[in-house]
């Protein structure tokens, strides 16, 4: 009879008839040296195992179980979307063990950003958030940067312990996840298997580190604070820049108001004439009218001229933010959507968002 072959990522016995069922390959990769199965193969590349639905209680049951082990705990962050990627009750969960915050996405800050004031923001707010990291680090997991050093940061800080990475779904954490299975190399992404998170029916990705201690890559959990949760998929194309934001400068009188799209709006109330910097994607569409015609205006142009979002039927109404610029260099921070610097002290501006997503001051990072 014929010889079994076996995948070399989860050990399963290939067979190449049934599609849907387990352990099915395509004939080709039998020809392979190192033969796996389609699961596995997809779930190397990370194109269909990020779409698990992950229940509020499967995610406390793995995070808590993390605190049961010795580890390090690498917790990535979009920067982009601070507050909205942000996993709550992380440093209750997480134990005695050290956790080490990762802020990707660097590359869509803008050149005149100063790395280390993003940094230093970062703890800032994780301070607030009751978290208090061993080191952070920034990253662009698309663009490659920083990937060499942070990987070292790792090694470091692990003292040959497991790590589990563990980050809200759209934070970029499986194209980190690939970058750094290159980054070890061939070898180790021939061995990536998945393996069971006890009481749960979730699967964790196993990255053999040095042969005795291993990375966990966890599932994303689904942050429903996140601007993305209201808007399609094709508008958080619009919405989520690709590439590095051109910042655009609004000159504005007292009483004018920016709509940016109609998923947020800034009021410009008392100040005099002041420019005012805004750091959204480039493709979202920025709409200057007088305060007193702004309700109106939303009123009727939400979803048209007003938009993403396009299908308004379920779209929140947007909460008040009132803030006195004390400092001049302040942005506002609309999280997962953009920010807004102001260059000069004294303005009196109001900030309407969706509810939960969050709108924060920092010092400016320019
Ligand atoms: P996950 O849900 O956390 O696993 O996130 P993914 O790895 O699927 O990435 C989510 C989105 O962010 C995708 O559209 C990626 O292309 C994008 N992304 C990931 N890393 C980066 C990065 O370093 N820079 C930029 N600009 N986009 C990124």
């Amino acid at each position: 009879g014929l010889e079994q072959i076996r995948c070399v990522g989860c050990g399963i016995s290939i067979q190449t008839e049934d599609k849907e069922a387990l352990g099915y390959a395509p004939l080709s990769a039998l020809t392979k040296e190192l033969p796996i199965c389609q699961r596995c193969f997809r779930l190397k590349h990370y194109n269909e195992i990020q779409d698990v639905s992950l229940t509020d209680d499967d995610y406390r049951k793995i995070v808590s179980s993390i605190g049961d082990e010795d580890a390090l705990v690498v917790k990535i962050v979009d920067i982009f979307d601070f507050n909205g990627s942000w996993l709550p009750g992380l440093h209750r969960y997480a134990g005695k063990n050290p956790i080490l915050l990762v802020g990707n996405k660097l590359d869509l800050l803008p050149k005149s950003v100063n790395p280390n004031k993003v940094v230093h923001w970062m703890k800032k707010e994780a301070k607030e958030l009751g978290l208090k990291p061993i080191d952070v680090q920034l990253i662009s997991a698309e663009k490659g940067y920083g990937i060499e050093e942070l990987a070292e940061a790792i090694d470091h800080f692990r003292q040959g312990k497991d790590v589990y990475v563990v980050g809200c779904t759209n934070t970029g954490k499986s194209t980190f996840i690939n970058r750094l299975i290159k980054q070890y190399g061939e070898e180790a992404s021939d061995f990536i298997t998945t393996s069971h998170f006890p009481g749960t029916t979730l699967d964790l990705i196993d990255i053999p580190l040095d042969g005795r201690s291993h990375m966990y890559d966890t599932p994303g959990i689904i942050n429903h604070h996140q601007m993305a949760h209201y808007v399609s998929k094709k508008e958080l194309n619009i919405i989520m820049p690709k590439k590095e934001i051109k910042p655009m400068v609004f000159q504005l009188n007292e009483m004018q108001t920016l709509f940016f799209g109609g998923l947020a709006r800034m009021d410009y109330l008392k100040g005099g004439k002041q420019s005012f910097v805004c750091h959204f994607s480039n493709h979202l569409n920025i709409h200057r009218t007088k305060t007193e015609k702004a309700d109106e205006l939303y009123k009727n142009h939400l979803g048209e001229m007003l938009s993403p979002p396009e299908d308004i039927t379920n779209f929140p109404t947007l909460k008040r933010y009132e803030f006195m610029i004390k400092e001049s260099k302040t942005d506002v921070v609309i999280s997962g959507l953009g920010w807004v610097t102001f260059t000069e002290a004294g303005a009196k501006v109001v900030f309407h968002a969706p509810e939960g997503v969050a709108v924060t001051v920092r010092k400016s990072l320019i």
